[in-house]
């Protein structure tokens, strides 16, 4: 803390990850004398930069950027750019320290890293987005690159934010490096599924920890958190194979239909056009809609899908979802739950779905959009939907054995980060003290 200080949600991630990994730890002689903890928390690189831009009104703006780039042993850094008013280092520094043992648990050659500025994209014009994201990468050009580092989407970076900073970096570097970013469009190197990935993953996820536990996800009711990337795949995945979401929320408020949601609705207003929540029981008028987003943990359901953001259900909302009789948790979001929480779920034999490994779909995806740039050829979305849900049900398995041989049957949360953790302490061991 000495070192890092005033970065809770840093220590945070730390702290649940050493709570699983002790007893392997203890069991392993070459991992504790050889600084393996120490050097993982240590980030390889970070870097932090002036972003200045102009607003419409002419007025010149400064932001703070970031790219950490934490971790190299399994492959070039990998992880996404978030744009929100919250991001400082102790938020990078956390989300880059989970990313990776998620990139180490998918099987795929890729390494920890992670970006973002402070920047707030909620009110901006589409000229205000594109001028910042061109400054953004004026100087993340320079550390980035496909056998290096290869950032993609998070909060507030979506395919249109993606086109302008890919669009910068290709004029700057002055070559078509397609491989350098990842959940790029269509039209120019993207791979189908990218944008489905991390919520069709969860689902795919959840659904084998339910089978495993002899349950289905035919009938289950379930709520999600956030309306974005995540929430809206997960939603539309979850229908798909028989379960029932409820209730959906963005940061204002969130909307509680029993019919089930209607997600053609959902991505109208957020995908198309950039609405809030609300206007959900304009097209839905049976719907109803709150003006608190967390009392959305208030929902009774079988199954709670944090897709939104980092500490979204603290012990509050996870007594509250117990008291309802939550049987299932899938993390879509990073660190969704807070430890305290996470501790009460698995006291009271809730299954918890853990994000390193539920929400791994993402990057696995970007993994395959890189295979796809290398090779210059495109697959069917077939292809990477089959390819995607092999690596989700691997992942599964390997945090399943690892849950079995270290903790509990049931504690995946303990398997995800041992089975992560091993694959990249080994990698580190391999490589000397670097
Ligand atoms: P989006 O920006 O597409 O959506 C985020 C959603 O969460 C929005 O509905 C937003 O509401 C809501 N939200 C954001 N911040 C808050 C907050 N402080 N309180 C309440 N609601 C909030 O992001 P994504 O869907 O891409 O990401 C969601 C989560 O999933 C993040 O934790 C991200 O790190 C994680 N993730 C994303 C992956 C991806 O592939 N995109 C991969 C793996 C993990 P509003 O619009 O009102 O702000």
């Amino acid at each position: 803390k000495k070192r890092n200080p005033n970065e809770p949600e840093f220590y945070q991630a730390v702290e649940e990850v050493l709570n699983s990994i002790t007893p392997v730890l203890e069991k392993n002689e070459r991992y504790r004398n050889t600084g393996i903890l120490e050097r993982l928390v240590e980030p390889e690189r970070q870097i932090i930069f002036r972003v200045p831009w102009v607003d419409d009104n002419g007025k010149v703006r400064v932001n703070r950027g970031f790219r950490i780039q934490f971790n190299s042993a399994i492959g070039p850094y990998k992880g996404g750019i978030r744009f929100h008013p919250s991001v400082y280092s102790g938020i990078v520094k956390f989300l880059g320290f989970e990313q990776i043992f998620k990139n180490s648990l998918s099987g795929l050659p890729i390494g920890g890293g992670k970006g973002g500025a402070d920047f707030d994209p909620k009110g901006k014009s589409d000229g205000e987005i594109m001028r910042f994201c061109q400054s953004f990468m004026n100087e993340l050009f320079r550390h980035i690159g496909a056998d290096i580092d290869v950032p993609a989407g998070d909060i507030g970076v979506g395919k249109r934010e993606i086109g302008y900073l890919f669009g910068q970096y290709k004029k700057l570097k002055n070559g078509y490096e397609a491989g350098v970013f990842t959940g790029k469009g269509l039209t120019y190197g993207g791979s189908l599924v990218r944008k489905e990935a991390t919520g069709y993953g969860l689902i795919y996820f959840v659904k084998k920890m339910l089978e495993q536990n002899g349950h289905s996800l035919e009938g289950k009711k379930v709520i999600i958190s956030g309306a974005g990337n995540v929430a809206i795949y997960a939603c539309e995945k979850a229908q798909q194979l028989g379960a029932k979401v409820i209730a959906m929320c963005d940061s204002k408020g969130y909307i509680y239909d029993e019919k089930g949601i209607n997600i053609d609705t959902i991505k109208t207003i957020k995908e198309i056009k950039r609405q809030r929540i609300s206007e959900y029981t304009n097209y839905n008028p049976n719907a109803e809609y709150y003006g608190n987003q967390r009392d959305i943990w208030n929902v009774k359901c079988d199954l709670a899908l944090p897709c939104a953001t980092q500490n979204d259900i603290g012990i509050e909302e996870a007594e509250k979802l117990i008291e309802n009789q939550v049987k299932f948790i899938g993390e879509g979001a990073n660190m969704p739950c807070t430890n305290q929480a996470l501790e009460l779920f698995l006291k009271n034999n809730i299954l918890v779905a853990p994000a390193k490994a539920a929400n791994a779909g993402g990057v696995s995806t970007s993994a395959l959009e890189m295979s796809q740039n290398s090779i210059r050829l495109s697959w069917s979305f077939e292809e990477v939907d089959e390819k995607l849900k092999e690596i989700m049900e691997n992942i599964f398995e390997l945090t399943s054995k690892s849950a079995m041989k270290y903790s509990s049957k049931t504690n995946y949360i303990a398997g995800a980060n041992i089975a992560g953790f091993i694959k990249v302490a080994e990698a580190m061991l391999s490589q000397g003290v670097i």
